[in-house]
């Protein structure tokens, strides 16, 4: 079988019990989707951002509100395609009033599902976004200014810790770091 259709069913197959997931408090705080990634399920390049906003919560995908049309554009800049990589974020489910996922709703919804989807998608590089999702993957306090552009090898996959895009909607004067480390992404990605 083609590796892309065998890892979207281990994909389909991890999502199955958690379509309705209870097992943090962002399962019974309103949300309409949990919001699991999308993209290519064999990807070399993934992105995780912090989590479904409304648009996402209300449509079930990742970053397709003002952020995912940025991160949409800035794709364009660097001659990738969005179903290319994997796009996912580190909880599933959208915080109420978009607030930052707390530490625990973090820890429970990547031990369920962000660690097994990472095991079966084994990318070579992953771009997180933002501090929450830096954060929420690297488990130690971050800041985002400092660790940005700095490659993080852990194990045999590299972490990327960029800015979020919703921070450069709030300061425009950054877009430019931002496409440059997700440039830095790509080539890490590629390289052979
Ligand atoms: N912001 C995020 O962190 N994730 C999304 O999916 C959308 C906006």
């Amino acid at each position: 079988m083609d590796i892309k259709k065998y890892k979207q069913q281990l994909l389909d197959q991890l999502y199955a019990p958690y379509k309705k997931c209870l097992q943090c408090p962002l399962g019974s705080l309103g949300r309409k989707n949990v919001v699991f990634g999308e993209g290519n399920p064999d990807a070399d390049l993934v992105f995780i951002g912090e989590g479904p906003g409304k648009n996402e919560d209300e449509q079930g995908q990742p970053f397709v509100g003002r952020a995912g049309k940025l991160l949409n554009h800035i794709f364009e800049l660097v001659e990738i395609k969005r179903e290319n990589v994997f796009i996912t974020n580190i909880v599933k489910c959208r915080p109420p009033g978009n607030r930052k996922p707390l530490p625990q709703e973090s820890k429970t919804c990547k031990e369920l599902l962000l660690i097994n989807q990472l095991k079966i998608i084994r990318p070579r590089i992953i771009c997180t976004l933002g501090s929450s999702a830096t954060q929420g993957l690297l488990e130690k306090n971050v800041k985002i200014t400092k660790e940005r552009g700095i490659p993080v090898l852990i194990d045999d996959v590299t972490i990327l810790p960029t800015y979020h895009p919703a921070y450069i909607l709030r300061n425009p004067k950054e877009l430019e770091t931002l496409v440059k480390d997700i440039q830095l992404a790509v080539k890490l990605s590629q390289k052979k």
